[in-house]
């Protein structure tokens, strides 16, 4: 439900409204239009009667909406969300990309990619610390060491970092060093997890998992959302598929869909949606022109050696060379990278 307030209704009149309506028991936002302020209401049935929250002083107009989430939609919030950490804005003019090593590996591979992808303009430094691998057997990342070394790695670059959570006994520790956790595609439907990352107030990038419609992966946003974290990133990474040349199916629509849909942010991680190093550029030129916020790219200056995901991993002068292609389709589309 959307509750739409008099245009002059004043600060304490609002809040008076959003605590009545928490004391029915629903979650709450407050989204501020240009020329209107919304409220947002999570978890009304529709056969609810709608009637007494229409009648309280100060509301002018109450909407029952179309779609099964409510903060994640565009009925609540018609403005993009820009999603600020520092001075860096994701789902604003500027294309944000991220980039780095599938993990954090050693001091002198993270220092190394992260000097590289500085200079080749990225602002994000990504990178895996706790790997959520296929096999048991294969590298699991280095835990807290790989911490607090892609944290220095980025300190010595002026670039935030962005690492994976896999559980929510990890918030603390990560918190410590992140400044955006990733819920990676395995964890899309971790739905504890999504509740507790609710509560913090750090941004989270959500990424789709290979089986999920994008409705599904708006509603794993709203989890997040209904908890009060309103900054979150969405991530296109490519979809399962009967198509085997290439590690997953990048689905390009899913931007403008989402960006239809949602006011969230939507970036693209062609790494994982191709594979394949050589198609990483072809498709990352695809998602910018879609409209995508930001890329997520995987980078290693020895990729033979990489203990995960080598092979879809650029050389940091193909990172360079993506970085004067997609300049120019950005600078198309009245976009800057
Ligand atoms: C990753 O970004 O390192 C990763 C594991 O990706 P995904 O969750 O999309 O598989
Ligand atoms: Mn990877």
């Amino acid at each position: 439900m959307v509750i739409f307030l008099d245009k002059d209704a004043p600060d304490e009149k609002i809040q008076e409204i959003i605590d009545k309506i928490r004391e029915l028991g629903f979650s709450v936002q407050k989204s501020e239009g240009q020329n209107q302020t919304v409220i947002g209401v999570g978890g009304i049935k529709p056969e609810y009667d709608l009637k007494p929250i229409s009648l309280i002083e100060g509301v002018s107009k109450v909407l029952g909406i179309s779609e099964p989430y409510v903060f994640a939609g565009r009925e609540f919030k018609q403005t993009d969300t820009v999603v600020q950490i520092g001075d860096v804005k994701i789902g604003g003019e500027e294309v944000v990309i991220f980039a780095g090593p599938c993990a954090v590996e050693s001091e002198e591979q993270i220092f190394n990619i992260a000097g590289q992808i500085a200079k080749a303009g990225a602002k994000i430094l990504r990178g895996g610390a706790y790997k959520p691998r296929t096999s048991p057997y294969s590298f699991q990342g280095l835990g807290e060491q790989g911490l607090k070394l892609i944290r220095q790695a980025a300190d010595q670059n002026n670039l935030l970092v962005i690492t994976e959570i896999l559980e929510s006994s990890q918030i603390d520790l990560i918190g410590k060093y992140t400044d955006i956790f990733q819920v990676g595609a395995r964890n899309m439907h971790n739905y504890p997890l999504l509740k507790e990352l609710g509560k913090i107030d750090k941004p989270v990038m959500l990424k789709r998992g290979w089986s999920a419609t994008i409705d599904e992966l708006l509603m794993s946003a709203e989890y997040i959302l209904a908890g009060g974290n309103m900054r979150v990133i969405l991530c296109e990474r490519g979809i399962r598929t009967f198509e085997p040349s290439t590690r997953n199916t990048f689905d390009v629509s899913a931007i403008p869909v989402v960006h239809q849909k949602s006011h969230l942010p939507i970036i693209a991680d062609p790494s994982h949606a191709t594979g394949f190093r050589d198609k990483v550029i072809p498709v990352s030129r695809a998602a910018i022109a879609a409209g995508a916020d930001g890329l997520m790219i995987e980078v290693h200056h020895n990729p033979q050696k990489a203990l995960s995901d080598g092979p879809q991993a650029l050389l940091p002068d193909q990172l360079m060379q993506m970085m004067t292609e997609i300049r120019a389709i950005a600078k198309a589309i009245g976009r800057t990278i």
